[in-house]
């Protein structure tokens, strides 16, 4: 049986990390943290994330401001709202919560947070910054999930990964910051041929897919870790995209659906906004 890589506990880990490290400046007098997220609509999914990540400011010390728009905004009113908010002093954090309604352009909205209040690492500045290594804001999935690795001490240099998804939010970014962990690193897609013989030679194997029970256990290498980031509402309850009951016998390390690599990307937004908050402070981003 696998050994479950518990998000909950590592994304506790790491919230604790920024909570201290934001007592020290608070302690010498620093103005508050603040993170704003932009929401537009009232999308359900939307509101649970948008939620938990308030929460989770609260509870370690960072100011959290929800502007909240309407379904009907424009791109061009939701481009001066961006703008707007990205110049206020006081905000160090700025996201877009996506999915956006489908008349509005994501890309667009999301490359105008400027590149160092920018805690959701989507900007094309904070992308290339990721080609060249990690010295901007890696987005938040990707981050937690070689955050909660490294929390359960898997060594990740030399490993083969194996990342099946390829989107801008985990695929692609994750497949740069692993392959600057040294590891060595297949990205699959809807167009990748045979892909259960490349899934079953990974020793790390990672799925963004969306799609329940998407990985069975014959596409698993025996002892491989398992990193599952899909999320699925089903009848049943919110499922992940790996046949878990099956793979967990296959696997050394497993991820659960809930409470892997979920709470893991709140934390991660609040390890990038202290540093954007830090960036502040010291006035350069580098
Ligand atoms: P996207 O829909 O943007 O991307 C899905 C990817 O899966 C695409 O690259 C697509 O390939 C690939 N794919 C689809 N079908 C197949 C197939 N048959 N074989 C191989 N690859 C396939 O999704 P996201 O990356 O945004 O999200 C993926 C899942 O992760 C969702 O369930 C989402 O809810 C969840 N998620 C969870 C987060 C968390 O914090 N836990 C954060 C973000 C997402 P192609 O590019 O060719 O279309």
């Amino acid at each position: 049986m696998a050994i479950i890589l518990d998000g909950k506990k590592a994304s506790k880990d790491l919230k604790e990390e920024v909570r201290l490290s934001l007592d020290q400046y608070y302690k010498k007098g620093a103005p508050k943290c603040n993170l704003a997220i932009i929401m537009v609509g009232d999308n359900p999914a939307s509101e649970i994330y948008v939620r938990n990540k308030a929460k989770a400011c609260e509870a370690i010390g960072i100011g959290g401001q929800l502007i909240k728009l309407s379904e009907k905004i424009t791109q061009e009113e939701l481009e001066k709202y961006i703008i707007a908010v990205s110049k206020d002093p006081k905000v160090h954090g700025v996201m877009v919560q996506l999915p956006l309604p489908p008349h509005l352009d994501a890309d667009r909205a999301t490359e105008l947070v400027p590149p160092e209040k920018d805690v959701d690492g989507f900007t094309t500045a904070n992308l290339g910054k990721l080609i060249i290594g990690n010295q901007g804001f890696l987005s938040c999935t990707p981050g937690g999930i070689i955050y909660l690795l490294k929390n359960h001490k898997i060594v990740l240099a030399g490993k083969n990964v194996v990342i099946v998804g390829r989107s801008k939010i985990v695929g692609k970014p994750l497949a740069l910051a692993l392959l600057n962990e040294n590891c060595t690193v297949t990205v699959c897609h809807s167009k990748t041929k045979n892909l259960a013989s490349i899934t079953s030679k990974a020793d790390i194997l990672i799925v963004a897919v969306g799609k329940p029970n998407f990985i069975t256990s014959d596409m698993v290498k025996y002892c491989a870790v398992v990193v599952d980031v899909g999320i699925n509402r089903t009848p049943e309850g919110i499922v992940g995209d790996v046949d878990f009951a099956n793979v967990e016998r296959q696997a050394s390390f497993i991820t659960p659906v809930p409470g892997g690599v979920g709470p893991m990307t709140v934390a991660y937004l609040m390890k990038n906004t202290l540093h954007a908050y830090e960036i502040s402070l010291k006035g350069k981003y580098n």
